[in-house]
């Protein structure tokens, strides 16, 4: 078994950056886990505690049922990925493999060029096996990075960014190639990147950081759909979530200019969760979509820019300075100029309150707003 626990694992820098705090986390035997947040929020140093190369300042790291606080890293079972690569100039790539593994084990010579060979022919690398990395392209090294990772073969895989110096076809790739080594090895995969798109489409499940404190554990669909607070609702999703201050009034969320009726479970939710300092109401861009006089949720707003994206187009609307994306189908005609009405269902909010941060519409997990339905929500605009 090779799952990775933590318990009240905290990071403290020079006696006073709390890099990492209080964090409790079980990673699953075999699960690929990414670590997201923005820069500074702790995700290399929670992998660097995981490796060994960082040390704990209080609680513990286990792996499989084996606390490694005090095991060195050569030690840990643990292989590492870093963005740079960090491969040996001076050694070809057979070398750059092999040396990690003759360094930590006492296998003999032959087995030692078998797992080499296994590995390279795993990521297509055959043919580099005698070059130096300086006779690479950025793509090769990631391969050769990570075939050294393989021929290890580590109860945990540890990658740090690993594909952000690629460019973004090759990141693509590597992406899925990562993916299917992964699957095929079922080696247990932490991996840090600050990229939400790539976190959503890789792992099995997502950690959020912010600060250092851990915000949200979840699916890619839990973060995406069920986001525990403001702050995860904000960071994953590309476009970003629409936010709409409204505060709530009998039943239905009132803003400037609209007021959407909700249903019974909905609204119980939000009176029983509120503190009374007001809330913000978030749709999706692609949850969003322009009105006709048929639909019963819209919300006033005018148009700025049509911008088509592929098979997407979003349009950018603007609403007393604030900017509201709606993303379409770019088989969706945009014919309306001027002043518009942006409508959505209402099973698709989400609302969060404006003190505490958090989803109001989440309780243990359940998701409450799938009990909502279209027809109950309606748009009766105020002004
Ligand atoms: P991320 O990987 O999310 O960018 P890091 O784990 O690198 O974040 O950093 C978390 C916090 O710890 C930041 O405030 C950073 O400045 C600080 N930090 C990281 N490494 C060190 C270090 N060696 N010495 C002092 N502070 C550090």
């Amino acid at each position: 078994m090779s799952d990775i626990s933590f318990e009240s694992v905290r990071k403290v820098y020079n006696e006073e950056i709390i890099a990492v705090d209080d964090f409790d986390l079980t990673i699953e035997d075999g699960e690929f886990v990414s670590i997201v947040g923005p820069s500074g929020s702790g995700k290399s140093t929670l992998l660097r505690m995981i490796a060994g190369l960082e040390e704990i300042s209080s609680g513990t790291i286990a792996i499989g049922d084996r606390p490694v606080n005090e095991i060195p890293p050569q030690h840990r079972g643990v292989a590492m990925v870093f963005q740079n690569y960090a491969l040996y100039p001076h050694m070809n790539v057979r070398k750059n493999m092999s040396y990690g593994l003759k360094l930590t084990s006492d296998l003999p010579k032959d087995d030692v060029r078998e797992r080499v060979e296994e590995a390279a022919e795993m990521m297509g690398i055959e043919d580099l096996l005698n070059k130096r990395p300086s006779e690479l392209s950025g793509g090769q090294q990631q391969r050769v990075a990570t075939g050294r990772a393989i021929v290890r073969d580590p109860e945990v895989f540890l990658m740090d960014e690993p594909l952000s110096n690629l460019d973004a076809k090759l990141r693509l790739h590597m992406r899925t190639e990562l993916q299917r080594i992964q699957d095929d090895l079922e080696t247990t995969t932490v991996y840090v990147t600050h990229d939400q798109e790539e976190a959503l489409t890789m792992s099995d499940r997502i950690v959020v950081l912010d600060a250092g404190d851990l915000q949200q554990v979840g699916t890619p669909e839990e973060v995406f759909e069920q986001p525990a607070n403001l702050f995860v609702a904000r960071f994953i999703g590309s476009p970003t979530m629409n936010f709409l201050e409204v505060s709530y009034d009998e039943g239905a969320l009132v803003g400037d200019g609209f007021s959407v009726d909700l249903p019974a479970a909905m609204a119980d939710r939000i009176e029983t969760g509120r503190s009374g300092s007001g809330l913000r109401l978030g749709i999706r861009p692609a949850a969003l979509s322009i009105a006709d006089e048929t639909d019963e949720c819209r919300i006033p707003a005018e148009i700025d820019v049509v911008e088509p994206a592929g098979s997407d187009t979003y349009v950018y609307l603007e609403r007393d300075g604030a900017e509201l994306t709606v993303r379409t189908e770019s088989s969706t005609e945009i014919t309306a100029q001027g002043a518009v009405e942006a409508t959505f269902d209402v099973s698709d909010i989400h609302v969060f309150d404006i003190d505490s941060e958090q989803n109001l519409l989440l309780d243990e997990g359940e998701d409450v707003s799938i009990e909502a339905t279209a027809s109950s929500a309606s748009s009766a605009s105020k002004t």
